[in-house]
């Protein structure tokens, strides 16, 4: 269906592989076509044009090639936006970083939900860069939770899914089994991810703020590692499968 060789349309770079010698398989996750598979040629040579547009999580201006008969793109231009080099100081950014392109990767069959996804992820990559390592467990959990909310899968946090009562101030919850909903404590009967009250009141309050104002919001380190350990879970079932940097994280 595609008419256009040459096309341009903003990208991040979700993986980078090495192709041959000099060259560079991206998967890209555009604004206008969702994930594209482009090989970027001599890329990986120093003085290369695409050098730095090529590097994970690179936001650019991507012009493309697209050769209609193998159905193949080739980046010919990468005008650099973002670089994201602040994400690469320090691991525990890198791996909130990687996890979420995971994340992406896993999540393509979403196809009518890619330019929300597009702009998820820049937006929190932008908050990922400007805030400190601290602040990365948080801007997963946004990346998260905003996730499932474009998946189709985000569960109401402030009634019990099963017995639609509202929860109280203080009153925790149970993440029910994949994908699954947010139960009170007699509906869950044990069952599910235990959420904290200040956990189940952080997906509350996050809901309908923007993603600079959810990430002013701190939790109790418990609380917030409760939290993450639900929110992995339910991408686990939403994508149904495993994430590798989810793995990694738990053991964390
Ligand atoms: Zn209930």
């Amino acid at each position: 269906m595609q008419t256009f060789r040459n096309l341009s349309t903003p990208a991040i770079v979700i993986r980078r592989e090495r192709m041959g010698e000099s060259h560079k398989g991206l998967v890209l996750l555009t604004a206008d076509l969702g994930l594209v598979h482009a090989a970027a040629y001599g890329a990986w040579k120093m003085h290369s044009a695409l050098r730095t547009g090529s590097e994970p999580f690179a936001h650019s201006l991507a012009r493309l090639y697209h050769d209609p008969v193998k159905n193949t793109y080739k980046v010919t231009d990468l005008e650099v936006r973002e670089s994201f080099e602040g994400l690469r100081t320090d691991l525990g950014r890198i791996e909130a970083a990687s996890l979420w392109a995971e994340v992406v990767l896993k999540s393509i069959a979403a196809g009518e939900t890619t330019g929300g996804l597009y702009r998820l992820l820049l937006a929190c990559l932008r908050a990922l860069e400007a805030g400190g390592a601290d602040r990365a467990p948080y801007a997963t959990a946004q990346f998260l939770w905003r996730f499932l909310d474009l998946a189709g899968y985000r569960p109401d946090a402030s009634a019990c899914e099963r017995c639609g009562r509202a929860f109280g101030e203080a009153e925790g919850a149970a993440w029910l089994a994949a994908p699954g909903g947010i139960a009170c404590g007699a509906c869950a009967g044990g069952a599910g991810l235990p959420l904290s009250a200040g956990a189940r009141r952080y997906l509350e309050a996050t809901r309908d703020l923007d993603l600079a104002a959810s990430l002013a919001i701190s939790l109790d380190p418990s609380s917030l590692a409760g939290l993450g350990k639900a929110l992995q879970h339910a991408i686990r079932g939403v994508l149904e499968t495993d994430l590798a940097s989810l793995r990694s994280l738990g053991q964390r």
